[in-house]
């Protein structure tokens, strides 16, 4: 790591005119978690606990699950650690659980399989409130919501294993925070409805393009396609940022857009102030955020919300972005 970049790990994210941003990282293995630490993460936006799911040729057991959790829990204590319930199916798939689909990533994923299988989902919520005990540093993120229904839903379930824990089995547990992902062209068009349903929200900006393009995230053959500048992406994000402050719910982006210099400048210019990314882009964010001013970024904004395509917009932002003060 440049030296020049380590010089950061202690100093906050601020721009250059004076704008705070929260960096946030997304977890999963051990080894990212120590070195989330070490550049200063402000907490976890996002755990894969699909992870723990993949290293093991079984479904882990409910005290399996709470091990692994709480020793992440632990670990980032007392910031908070997001953890996203199992979202398999799609590129993701357990061994020990196969789905055969001509379309995966429209199949069977995500929250759909929870719903279908409340049996593995109230585990995994049992496992991860259990695990909280005392420490309180949970946050629940659901991801692939694409209607209201579904989130209701998972809500419910959330709410029940609370009531079960600490009314019937005597635990002493807060109640977690409770968020969905923004992933689903849909969602976009229902942020106010998600919105004021629960705690936060988060967005995925790697399906949300995938899915607003139309363009497979994993397919070599189409991936010129898939550009999250593509400007009917950033006008999904803005009418997120937008729809999110209407109901005073806290948003985050944790799609790989965030850990992009130039995206992260974007989202920052949309209105989004907490970026959760890979931890080892983290400095490389701060260190441009610290450079940029918020005025400038809109002003970016502002210019690149006119051209017609993503190959522009990126031109644009590279050229600006490297200029010389
Ligand atoms: C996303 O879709 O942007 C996201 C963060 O989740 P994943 O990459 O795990 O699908
Ligand atoms: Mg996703």
């Amino acid at each position: 790591l440049a030296a020049d970049l380590e010089k950061l790990t202690d100093e906050p994210c601020v721009t250059a005119d004076g704008h705070h941003l929260s960096l946030w990282v997304n977890t999963g293995l051990r080894l990212d978690s120590q070195l989330s630490l070490d550049r200063g993460a402000e907490g976890v936006g996002l755990y894969r606990t699909e992870i723990p799911f993949l290293m093991l040729d079984r479904f882990p057991s409910e005290e399996e699950q709470r091990k692994a959790y709480r020793e992440h829990l632990e670990m980032f204590a007392p910031r908070t650690v997001t953890m996203r319930t199992l979202d398999i199916g799609g590129d993701k798939d357990l061994p020990y659980f196969p789905i055969e689909e001509a379309n995966p990533f429209l199949g069977w994923r995500g929250i759909r399989i929870c719903l279908d299988h409340p049996e593995i989902f109230l585990v995994q919520l049992r496992a991860m409130m259990r695990a909280s005990e005392g420490l309180n540093n949970l946050s629940i993120l659901l991801p692939m919501i694409s209607n209201v229904p579904e989130l209701e839903s998972a809500l419910q379930l959330i709410y029940q294993v609370y009531d079960e824990l600490t009314e019937e089995e005597g635990y002493q547990i807060e109640m977690p925070n409770v968020g969905a992902m923004i992933e689903v062209p849909a969602a976009v068009y229902q942020i106010r409805e998600l919105a004021r349903r629960v705690d936060f929200l988060s967005v995925g900006t790697n399906d949300l393009t995938q899915y607003l393009l139309a363009v497979d995230r994993n397919n070599p053959r189409v991936a010129e396609l898939y550009h999250a500048c593509h400007p009917s992406v950033l006008r999904a994000l803005w009418a997120i940022a937008e729809g999110a402050r209407g109901e005073d719910t806290p948003v985050s982006v944790c799609g790989e857009m965030a850990g992009d210099p130039i995206g992260a400048v974007l989202l920052m210019a949309l209105g989004f102030r907490v970026l959760s990314m890979s931890a080892t882009n983290l400095l490389k964010v701060k260190a441009i955020l610290r450079q940029v001013s918020l005025s400038e970024a809109e002003q970016l904004l502002e210019e690149v919300m006119l051209m017609p395509d993503a190959g522009s917009v990126w031109r644009h932002m590279e050229k600006a972005l490297k200029k010389p003060e």
